[in-house]
């Protein structure tokens, strides 16, 4: 691989980005751009650059989201009671034995405790949760971002396999059931030819159909859509009727919901991968499209304790088919210009089905990337989609002596200036800086973002507009845009109405979120947990800064100010003092300032004993792993840290702590045992 870490930073932002907007346009538009697999390889590769470099981790990190949020639904909006999850993926069998190690590891299980885990398809199509109470339907609602999601009770009314009412014993006063809506293969086929004859709009695939069909705001149209579902799992419930995945599933089944055919129950790493080369097997002939295999940890007890990290939880594990190949020409490489000057190769291709999906854009990483395939417009390649990469050229197939190698550009194709390779680093950048115009409006767009300030209206197609205008230099620009009412209103395609929407988007960020604002300036290794962080500890802007220059100039206390603060390192101080050393930025930052008053960043935190505290592990734990107690830290509000230092406020000493526990008892921090930690997790409930 060989990839520097300068290269893995911006590929992980561009990821993050792309995938956002995939996020955006596959849950929120039900119009993707891409396939399933397509996305998954980009997902796939932002995890693949995580792992490698875990403190490159982004606080964007599409890791940690799930879905989209549903922001402009006709349908009414669900606050889920309990969180629905996404899964996280693995691809190859040792990340399956790695995953299963993983769970004895968190668990603290002998090696001789068997570890049952249910194995089943997983079917592609869209998540929804059956909320009853008493028995009756009285609730359905999408995934959405996993917290809310959309109001589809009327749609699903048309689904029959979904029952109004529980039949049989055993019903819950409060159970939701969660699952699957999908759309049959043929049922799919038979669904865009209708809609061809008719003039409509054709759907990607069978998941777009079943999505768009659900979600619908006159169920009328939900009902004229051959729409099915299948059990998964289940969420909020008053009692769960069982003690493992697999029994609780099969009391839903008895409930009347169909459930996966291949669900069944593997005791060891061998049985789960002789079921996934099984439903491999019989993949094509199935009746529905499936994108992988789903393990679960049976025992619900271990589930509860195995608990989530950031978006899935760690009991679970989607497992994915791999990779599909084919072969086409490359018809051209484009290059393009990001928020760092970053210059990106993409490959044009002769389009070329690859699994069922037409491709016609493959990424090239960078230069090396094009040296190490050598590459150039007119050749024969190997493309591959799906699971283990980004969609990508794997081979070259036209001869070598029959290659002349490509030369990157050494000028930006935007603006024209230099494009140059530092030292060490793999990209090749532009460096107009700010005379760049793909810089300047890229970096636009991510301060207006929805991670960032925020604001509606103020779209890609316009920043592009007002900044070809001469109307937005700098993000301070964009509060002064009220000044230009009649210009923008003189613009074609805007009325009194849009025009006065932008401006009152932008009116309501005049006392924006500090942290939001400082991740919008877009400061490396700056991202948005890691603004979050910072303005906990120093609440107000001016306080940063300060506490940033005082560092670079060598004062120690400011120095460890900033890096005794959880996540941060040298890497976000050196990127702070860079920033604030540079005179330009420092205008634009006083600029913006005197235009918005960000209120003073206080965070509240949860009811809890150790809620906004720090605590310290150390010694051996013996009921739980160390990430399993600093995973419930979390929970509770508190934050786990990796040493005692003043700041810490409890100490939890297992057998053999050594120097953590000596230097407690020298700062006066109160030290509690396991059993006594077990109580206050306990007690939070
Ligand atoms: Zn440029």
């Amino acid at each position: 691989m060989g990839i520097s870490e300068a290269d893995a930073a911006n590929e992980l932002m561009r990821l993050a980005r792309q995938i956002a907007k995939h996020d955006r346009l596959y849950h929120a538009e039900d119009d993707p751009e891409i396939s399933d697999q397509e996305y998954d390889a980009l997902v796939r590769r932002n995890a693949e650059l995580e792992t490698q470099f875990p403190h490159l981790v982004r606080d964007d990190s599409p890791s940690k989201k799930v879905g989209h949020a549903v922001s402009s639904s006709p349908l009414g909006k669900v606050t889920h009671e309990v969180r629905m999850m996404s899964l996280d993926n693995g691809f190859s069998d040792e990340e399956i034995h790695e995953w299963v190690a993983r769970v004895r590891r968190f668990l603290s299980l002998p090696d001789d405790e068997p570890v049952a885990i249910t194995a089943e398809d997983k079917i592609d199509g869209l998540s929804c949760s059956l909320r009853y109470e008493s028995g009756k339907l009285v609730r359905a609602a999408t995934r959405g971002d996993g917290q809310v999601g959309e109001d589809v009770t009327a749609n699903v009314a048309y689904i029959a396999d979904i029952p109004q009412e529980l039949s049989g014993d055993n019903v819950p006063d409060l159970f939701e059931v969660r699952g699957e809506v999908y759309m049959s293969k043929q049922d799919f086929a038979a669904l865009n030819a209708a809609q061809h004859e008719a003039g409509g709009k054709l759907f990607a695939n069978p998941r777009n159909a079943a999505a768009g069909s659900l979600r619908q705001k006159d169920a009328s149209v939900t009902a004229r859509r051959p729409l099915r579902f299948w059990a998964y799992g289940w969420g909020a419930a008053s009692e769960v009727p069982g003690d493992t995945q697999h029994a609780v599933m099969l009391q839903i089944e008895a409930w009347g919901f169909p459930v996966s055919p291949f669900l069944t129950v593997t005791n060891s790493v061998e049985d789960m991968l002789a079921h996934y080369a099984e439903i491999g097997r019989q993949r094509p002939d199935l009746p529905y499209e499936i994108d992988g295999v789903v393990y679960k940890v049976d025992r619900l007890d271990w589930q509860q304790r195995l608990g989530f990290v950031a978006k899935a939880p760690r009991w679970a594990l989607a497992h994915k088919f791999p990779a599909e190949q084919a072969e086409t020409t490359l018809e051209a490489i484009d290059i393009q210009v990001g928020r760092t000057g970053k210059l990106t190769p993409v490959g044009r291709l002769a389009p070329v089905m690859v699994g069922g999906v037409t491709v016609t854009n493959v990424t090239l990483h960078n230069r090396d990337e094009i040296a190490r395939l050598g590459v150039r417009p007119g050749d024969r390649v190997v493309v591959q989609r799906a699971g283990d990469v980004i969609p990508q050229v794997v081979r070259n197939l036209t001869p070598e002596v029959e290659r002349e190698a490509y030369l990157f550009p050494d000028a930006c194709p935007e603006c024209g200036s230099e494009a140059v390779a530092e030292e060490s680093e793999v990209d090749v950048r532009c460096t107009g800086g700010l005379i760049c115009p793909a810089q300047r409006t890229e970096r636009l767009k991510h301060f207006v973002s929805r991670k960032a300030l925020d604001i509606d209206g103020l779209g890609e197609k316009t920043i592009d507009q007002f900044f070809a205008l001469g109307w937005l230099e700098s993000p301070a620009d964009i509060f002064r845009l009220k000044d230009r009412k009649d210009a923008i209103l003189a613009l074609e395609g805007w009325q009194d109405k849009s025009v006065d929407n932008l401006l009152a988007s932008v009116e309501n960020k005049r006392e924006p979120d500090a942290a939001r604002l400082l991740f919008g300036l877009g400061i490396r290794h700056v991202g948005e947990v890691t603004a979050r962080d910072l303005m906990k500890n120093f609440h107000e802007l001016p306080a940063l800064r300060q506490a940033a220059e005082q560092a670079r100039a060598g004062d120690e206390d400011a120095l460890s100010e900033i890096t005794s603060i959880d996540g941060v390192g040298g890497a976000v101080v050196e990127a702070l003092g860079d920033f604030f050393h540079e005179p330009h930025n420092v205008e634009v930052w006083e600029d913006l300032l005197s235009l918005v008053s960000p209120p003073p960043y206080i965070v509240e935190t949860l009811d809890s004993p150790v809620a906004g505290k720090t605590v310290v592990f150390t010694g051996k734990l013996e009921t739980m792993s160390r990430d399993e107690a600093k995973a419930q830290a979390e929970r509770l509000g508190a934050k786990a840290a990796g040493s005692v230092s003043a700041k810490t406020d409890l100490l939890v000493a297992g057998p053999g702590a050594g120097s953590k526990l000596k230097k407690a008892a020298e700062l006066g921090i109160e030290v509690i045992d396991e059993a006594g930690w077990a109580e206050i997790v306990a007690a939070a409930g």
